[in-house]
This record gives C-alpha cells, sequence and structure tokens, in this order.
C-alpha cells in the first residue's frame, strides 16, 4: 500500500488505515483453539497457596485437566490406540573431581531405571536413560537444602524450609541465640566456634569459614564460597547441561533428615514455563531414595519417591490434595466444601460417603484420602491417618491406598500403583507439554495419536457439522508450542441401520495443538441417524495415526422439512405466478453474496477473514450443543465403556 499524498490529512487517514489493515489482518490469521464443552473441570481455578501443590497457577487450567481430553485418553489408552512413549532422560550423578565415589552406585541406579519402566511400561511409556556424570568435590561433599535459598538466610525472618541444622537453624532466624551462650570475645579469633556461628554475631566474624577451620562442615554464612549447603537452583545451574525442553532432567543430591527432604520437581504447569529452562528444570531427589524395591533395606520408599516425582513431572497432583493439603502442608484443617482456596465447586471430588465433596486430584478413580502414614501391606493404621476424619466428619473407611501419589507407599511392604486416569493423564501430558521429549527417531514417530472426540451437531434438515480439536501432540517436536504439522483428516460416516462407512477427507493442512477444526457434512439424508468418527492422516509418512475418536451421539436427520404454513402459501396464491420479485430477490442476494465478500477482502485483505466470520458463526452452534453434550454424557470412569455405545463402525 501507498502512502503518497502530499495532504497531512490523507496522509494520516492513509496510516490510520494502513494501522487497520496491519491489525485486521492479523486476526483474520489467528488460529481459533478447540474450546472444550462445559464439564465438570471446565472453569474450576485453584488458588494460591493450593495451587503451589497441585502443579497449576491460578490462570492456568491444563489440557489434561480438562473432562474433554482427560476422556478421550482414558478410553484411547484403555483401547490401546495410544503410540509408545520413550522420555529421553538424564540422570545426573554427582562425583568426586576425580570421578571417584558417584553419590548413587550403579546396581541401585540400574535397579531405579528397571523400576521405572516397569511400572511406567505397563502402558506404554518408558526411560532412555543416559548416565551424566557430574565431577564436582564440593558440590559433591555438601549438602542440598531443599527449598531455602541464600537470601532467606539471617534475615530476620524464620523461614520453615531453611530451619534446619545445616543452615544453623536459618542464621539464627528460628532459635534464641542467646541460649547458646556465645563467648564474644572468641569472635573473629581465626577458630570456629559454633556458639557464635549465627548471622548476629557475623558468623563468628567469619572465623567458620576460614580454611584451615573446614569450610564444607563449619561455614553457614551464605555470602561465602564455602557455604556447607546449596540450594536446588545452584544444584540445578551447575549440573544440568540440556534445557527442559530436550530431555527430562533428574539429579540426585545429599540432604539433610527433614520431613520434606525426598524429592522435588518443577511441574509442566506452574507459569513461565520454567520447565523448559536448563536451570529450573526436572526432579531432584534425595542420593539414599535411589533403587530398586528390592533395596527396601537401605532405599528409603524403596524406589517409589522417584515415580512419585514424575508422576507430579508428568502432570499428578497428590492423592490427598484437597482432603488434606491444608494440614500436612500448610498448617489447617482439611478443605471442605465452601471453605479453603477454591473458588467454586467445580474441582470437586465426591467424598467417600457421597454427601460432602472436596477438591481432589481430579482423577475419578482415586478417592480422596487422607494423608496415610504406617503401611503393613494393605493395613493402615488409623492412627496415621491425617486428617483423622473427612469432611463429615466420618472416620475414613474407603479411601485411595497405596498409590503412587499418596504417601504411605514410602514404608517397606507396601505396594503402590497408579490408576488407569493417573496412567492416562500423564500420556496426555507427554503429547500436550512433552512432546520433545520422544526419543524415538522421526521415522517412527506419527504427529497424530490422538484425534479428539467430534461434537455432531444437526445445523438444519440437510447438514451435519462436525467440531474437534487437532491433536494435542501437534507442532510440538522442537518445544515451540506454535508449530504445526502438515496433517488431513479422514472422516468417516456410518448409518446406524447399514454395514456401508462413508469416507470423507479434508484437504491437508497445516494444524496446530488443540487447534478447533470444524467439517460441514452436507450429503446426509433425511429419516437417517448416523455415526461419526474422525482420525488424523499424516501425509508425510502415509499412515493414519491410531486415532480413531467417536461422536459424542447419535445424529438423526430429519424425515422432511417442516411444511410451509396454510396462511403464508395461501398468500404466495394470490401472487402473481408471472411476477419478477423472485428474480428480483435473487439479483438482490447475489449481489450481497458478491459484495460481501469483497468488502471482508479489502479490509481484511485475506478471504481467511471469511472463515473467521463463520466460525463465530460455528460458535453459536456449538454453545446450543454444549448444553446437550453436558446432559447426554457423564464422565465416570467406572463405568465408561470406551466408546463402544457408539463402535459400529
Ligand atoms: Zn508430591
Amino acid at each position: 500500500m501507498k502512502c503518497s499524498s502530499r495532504l497531512t490529512r490523507a496522509v494520516l487517514s492513509c496510516w490510520v488505515f494502513l494501522v487497520y489493515y496491519i491489525s485486521a489482518l492479523k486476526t483474520a490469521v489467528a488460529v481459533k483453539v478447540f474450546i472444550p464443552p462445559n464439564s465438570k473441570t471446565k472453569g474450576c481455578t485453584v488458588s494460591f497457596p493450593y495451587a503451589s501443590y497441585h502443579s497449576y497457577s491460578s490462570k492456568f487450567f491444563p489440557n489434561c485437566d480438562k473432562e474433554y481430553y482427560a476422556k478421550q485418553y482414558y478410553i484411547a489408552l484403555k483401547d490401546k490406540m495410544l503410540n509408545d512413549f520413550r522420555i529421553n532422560t538424564a540422570f545426573h550423578i554427582l562425583a568426586y573431581d576425580d570421578h571417584s565415589e558417584p553419590i548413587v552406585p550403579d546396581l541401585l541406579l540400574e535397579n531405579q531405571i528397571s523400576f521405572l519402566n516397569s511400572v511406567f511400561g505397563k502402558h506404554g511409556i518408558t526411560f532412555n536413560v543416559k548416565k551424566v556424570y557430574v565431577n564436582n568435590t564440593h558440590f559433591r561433599k555438601r549438602l542440598n537444602v531443599p527449598f531455602c535459598n541464600r537470601e532467606d538466610i539471617g534475615n530476620g525472618i524464620c523461614s520453615l524450609m531453611c530451619n534446619t541444622s545445616t543452615t544453623n537453624y536459618d542464621g539464627g532466624d528460628c532459635v534464641d541465640v542467646d541460649k547458646f551462650g556465645c563467648n564474644r570475645t572468641s569472635i573473629g579469633n581465626n577458630i570456629c566456634n559454633q556458639n557464635c556461628n549465627f548471622k548476629i554475631f557475623k558468623y563468628d566474624g567469619g572465623d567458620c569459614c576460614l580454611e584451615q577451620e573446614k569450610p564444607v562442615e563449619n561455614c553457614v554464612d551464605p555470602s561465602n564460597k564455602g557455604l556447607r549447603w546449596y540450594s536446588y537452583a545452584e544444584y540445578k545451574d551447575m549440573a544440568f547441561k540440556q534445557s527442559g525442553i530436550e530431555v527430562f532432567n533428574v539429579g540426585f543430591t545429599s540432604m539433610p533428615d527433614c520431613k520434606w527432604c525426598g524429592g522435588m520437581t518443577t511441574a509442566p504447569f506452574v507459569p513461565w514455563g520454567a520447565w523448559k529452562n536448563r536451570q529450573t528444570s526436572g526432579s531432584i531427589l534425595r542420593d539414599i531414595t535411589i533403587g530398586g524395591p528390592q533395596n527396601s533395606d537401605i532405599v528409603k520408599g524403596g524406589g517409589a519417591i522417584l515415580l512419585h516425582e514424575v508422576g507430579h513431572a508428568l502432570g499428578l497432583g497428590h492423592t490427598f490434595i484437597g482432603v488434606e493439603a491444608g494440614s500436612f502442608n500448610m498448617g489447617g484443617g482439611p478443605f471442605c466444601k465452601g471453605d479453603g482456596p477454591m473458588k467454586n465447586h467445580q474441582c470437586l471430588e465426591r467424598n467417600q460417603n457421597s454427601r460432602t465433596w472436596s477438591l481432589g486430584d481430579l482423577c475419578p478413580d482415586t478417592l480422596p484420602s487422607p494423608v496415610a502414614f504406617g503401611c503393613r501391606g494393605d493395613k493402615i493404621k488409623d492412627t496415621a491417618l491425617t486428617p483423622a476424619k473427612d469432611c463429615d466428619g466420618n472416620r475414613w473407611v474407603n479411601f485411595t491406598k497405596n498409590n503412587f501419589m499418596g504417601f504411605n507407599y514410602l514404608q517397606a511392604g507396601c505396594k503402590a500403583e497408579f490408576t488407569m486416569c493417573q496412567y492416562s493423564k500423564m500420556r496426555c501430558t507427554l503429547d500436550d507439554v512433552y512432546s520433545s521429549w520422544q526419543s524415538l527417531p522421526q521415522s517412527l514417530i506419527q504427529p497424530s495419536t490422538v484425534v479428539l472426540e467430534p461434537i455432531a451437531e444437526l445445523t438444519n434438515a440437510s447438514s451435519v457439522q462436525l467440531l474437534f480439536a487437532a491433536p494435542l501432540n501437534v507442532g510440538l517436536r522442537d518445544g515451540n508450542k506454535s508449530g504445526s504439522n502438515l496433517l488431513s483428516f479422514q472422516i468417516e460416516r456410518k448409518s446406524i441401520l447399514e454395514e456401508k462407512v462413508i469416507v470423507m477427507n479434508t484437504k491437508e493442512q497445516n494444524v496446530f495443538q488443540g487447534q478447533l477444526v470444524v467439517y460441514v457434512d452436507k450429503t446426509v439424508l433425511p429419516g437417517t441417524t448416523y455415526v461419526y468418527r474422525v482420525r488424523a492422516v499424516n501425509p508425510k509418512n502415509g499412515r493414519a495415526g491410531h486415532s480413531f475418536s467417536y461422536s459424542s451421539r447419535l445424529i438423526h436427520i430429519p424425515r422432511a422439512l417442516p411444511s410451509p404454513s396454510p396462511a403464508s402459501s395461501d398468500r404466495n396464491k394470490t401472487k402473481n405466478p408471472q411476477s419478477d420479485d423472485g428474480i428480483l430477490i435473487v439479483i438482490i442476494v447475489a449481489a450481497v453474496m458478491i459484495i460481501l465478500p469483497i468488502f471482508v477482502f479489502v479490509i481484511h485483505g485475506n478471504w481467511n477473514s471469511l472463515s473467521v466470520l463463520s466460525h463465530s458463526c460455528y460458535n453459536c452452534k456449538r454453545r446450543y450443543f454444549t448444553r446437550e453434550y453436558e446432559r447426554g454424557t457423564s464422565f465416570d470412569l467406572t463405568t465408561e465403556s470406551g466408546g463402544k455405545e457408539y463402535t459400529i463402525l
């Protein structure tokens, strides 16, 4: 476009038009994302501090926790329609500078890897583990204090996570320093005096960090390089060499003894994409937790703690979340209906007696549970339950036991497991977030796995509209969410009375993750009931994904159009049959149909804008259908038939 007028006004208007033109063009090419129909989890928002224990922020609701996606992955997993997913994993093993004394012996590492693969491998998730030896004597000799940072030490506020003997109780913030009886004359005498090793005494005047005073044992001054401990962030920055986009980073460190000194994970749904960054991604485990169930006598949790952390990394929350998060993690009672950080009741799970609800882990096949310790086989002592009673004040009877996302697996003799919902959510998260972790060669990867359930609706008496989300794992091969894959969709239609299947193909198109795909079938016959299913085809490798999905309900086409009312018929009869009115209307309609697109094209400069206009209309239809969908189906995993109700094809 040329802005060449000499008149200021004209130039101004030209610029205004140009700005409008550019912004309109942007809008026109924006991809519409499929918005799942209303469900129990839609609109469920979770606020801090609960959110920090459940992997999401209040602004972000993970796709794989939405009913629409969770249900499809559950069905696909159960029906074995999902491709295997082999995760590129790096185990970072600290050792001394001379490569001696790795922090976890090789036999225990191998047992841990076998345990991981045996549990996750049941449903096609395996770990391709690369052992990365991190030879660093400084870190190898020191302890990692979980969730504590140098800035928190000695700031006058007692920080719970820093309150260990390793930090001299938060640099003295958490203790009455006077009780230690520091002899002030000994401060700065070049001999480390632990009674004065607090911030208020400038850490014995620096004596405890002097080289001859063994700083690795005595130095607690956070500003000193010889500090006897380090933080998660420092460890990751030193050890992790690859970003979280390329690989699942797992590190092992020594830790002090404390309640939360086991493992930590950067969940995929925390804001700012921390999982992607080398310095913040992955999981860190305490060295003594690594091994297999056969090592339970020497390995804390018998190797299950890493599996628990992998569960978090793949989007799972604790099974006791909501019921107990209040008292166990943060103080305070259980969050029951109407209290705690719940914004609404859409994320609630039914409590054990079905009368009340608790905020749960959003897996219907894990019952709301207390934190349970003290396992001996299947028996858990009542006294080991926190809280002791549920939201109705009843003693716990039915709750989820021996689950990797609870805690009672920590005791020897507990055999933990994941439920089907948990497996399917983790598999969904791999597609949704971590597609770039796939370690299979490109030639074996099928970009399209699960095509999501089409929502089918009769739009008028002669056409059916299908709306569905493009697969979640497209366009993510390089960890870049804005990527796309060239796919076409095969739509199969069958009348419920015949065996014949009609196959329709959409054009190949670049689709983005979860993009709204719309297909209108105008070839339906009156008086017929149809079912549809959809699958994605990857034209690059010529293969369709194992990805059939099923129409949400049967679509019945009415036998005939409603007949015109007698009054209007009579009125028509009185018209002159030779009148040219009809031709005039046709001319006006044709003129509008020609002029409108030209007008839109001039404004937006792109024919895509027409589809944007029509999309808004699709949404109107979909809103109507959504209500039908809600009434017609319920997401109950225990009775879900795997879509078989519609498996007529
Ligand atoms: Zn946890």
